[in-house]
């Protein structure tokens, strides 16, 4: 670790690591990543169900998800992560959830999303055994898919290290000098860096760090669970990622079975990641109902094939990637609110381009300043799950 950079870069999980790569991609070397825990990607990322999708309900969502198909194409070939495009299916149940489901789809489409309504013969033979009463059909997106998320961030760790970009782990930011509107130094036990540019990729501690400054920054760490099933022989790589509408619960492959994801409702902001049992016994509830096959599965209901991780939720479902007024060298990269791993590419385009420019061209950043919260200018993103 040198005494002064460029850019400092704190945290890295799989927006820390992007935001690195993108910034050395541009001709922005001098950067250091900095991580508290002893290995990097070990924060929300690792915790993470590994959905990408580019079916939302806002533009700004779609693009990116856009963007960072393609990206994820990329690091396929180049670096052999495993991102297997088996598709994202959202199953509507009721004449509402239909309606409101092929609205999104026109918008989608008028995007360029692959997206298309599918039957329930064709559910049934893409997601066997899953439960069909009541099933109308479901909006289906054939180049969404899954991604690993350590390979992800190993991916992007490696690009960066291309440019010499320096990670050091285990060096907490536990404070910062300022003069008037400007960040000079980064402080950690390990010493002080003086840097031009702060990038707050801190994940769900995004708002700690604003702590430290003086001001907030509206991320709610939020715990959501997960489960996983033992081996299911029907369950092969052409399993989609399904999402029951009704109840939020999803399901995709992992492993030779299935992982079971639900957010709890109930759940309030907080950093606790243990193992919620009574939610637990929610979630296995709803499982039943949504796919009743299940009563015959092994479900894992012990770490590790149960754990939880925190959500880093914003109250519009958007995610911030912006200056803030109180700092002038100070960007926040956070609260993507459940989808930051599949928009790691396009968030670490946009930070190195608000960076090396001043501004992003690649996209209209305008819902995602962070501004919009004090301006009551919040459009909502309803495709969450
Ligand atoms: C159960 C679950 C399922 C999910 N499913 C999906 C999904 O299917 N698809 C999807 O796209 N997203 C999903 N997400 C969301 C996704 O995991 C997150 O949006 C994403 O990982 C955020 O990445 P990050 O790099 O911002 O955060 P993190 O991975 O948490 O990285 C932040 C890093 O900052 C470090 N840090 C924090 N404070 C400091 C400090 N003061 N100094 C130094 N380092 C610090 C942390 O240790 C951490 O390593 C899911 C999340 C959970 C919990």
């Amino acid at each position: 670790m040198k005494q002064k950079y460029d850019v400092v870069v704190i945290g890295a999980g799989c927006i820390g690591a992007s935001v690195a790569s993108h910034l050395g991609e541009l001709g922005c070397a001098n950067v250091l990543v900095l991580e508290k825990e002893k290995l990097i990607g070990t924060g929300s990322t690792a915790k993470c169900a590994g959905g990408v999708r580019a079916q939302f309900s806002t533009p700004i969502n779609i693009y990116m998800s856009h963007y960072s198909i393609r990206e994820f194409e990329t690091l396929e070939k180049e670096y052999g992560i495993q991102f297997n495009q088996c598709g994202y299916l959202f199953v509507v149940r009721n004449e509402e959830q239909k309606e409101r489901y092929l609205k999104n789809m026109e918008i989608q489409q008028s995007y360029g999303v692959d997206v298309r309504f599918i039957s329930k013969d064709e559910i049934a033979a893409l997601a066997p055994n899953y439960g069909l009463d009541n099933v109308l059909g479901g909006t289906f997106g054939a180049k969404d898919g899954l991604i690993d998320p350590s390979m992800t961030v190993d991916a992007y760790f490696k690009r960066a290290r291309k440019h010499n970009i320096d990670f050091e782990t285990e060096t907490p930011c536990t404070g910062f000098k300022t003069a008037g509107n400007r960040i000079t130094h980064v402080i950690t036990p390990k010493g002080e860096v003086a840097c031009d540019m702060v990038v707050n990729a801190a994940g769900p501690f995004s708002k700690e760090l604003g702590k430290m400054l003086g001001f907030e920054i509206p991320i709610e760490p939020v715990r959501r669970m997960i489960t996983t099933t033992g081996e299911l022989p029907f369950v092969t790589n052409k399993f989609p990622m399904v999402v029951d509408v009704t109840t939020g619960m999803y399901m995709h492959k992992e492993g030779n079975g299935l992982l079971i994801g639900l957010a709890n409702k109930n759940e309030k902001p907080g950093y606790d990641e243990n193992i919620d049992t009574e939610f637990l016994d929610e979630m296995l509830t709803t499982a039943l109902e949504v796919m009743p096959y299940l009563e015959n599965a092994e479900i894992k209901t012990q770490y590790p094939g149960t754990w939880g991780g925190l959500y880093e939720e914003t109250p519009d479902h958007h995610s911030i990637l912006s200056y803030v007024p109180q700092f002038s060298n100070f960007i926040v990269a956070g609260g993507f609110s459940g989808h930051g791993l599949m928009h790691a590419p396009a968030a670490g385009r946009a930070i190195a381009e608000l960076v090396t420019k001043g501004t992003c061209d690649t996209f209209d950043l305008k819902p995602l300043r962070f501004t919009r919260f004090a301006e009551g200018d919040l459009t909502k993103e309803r495709n969450v799950i």
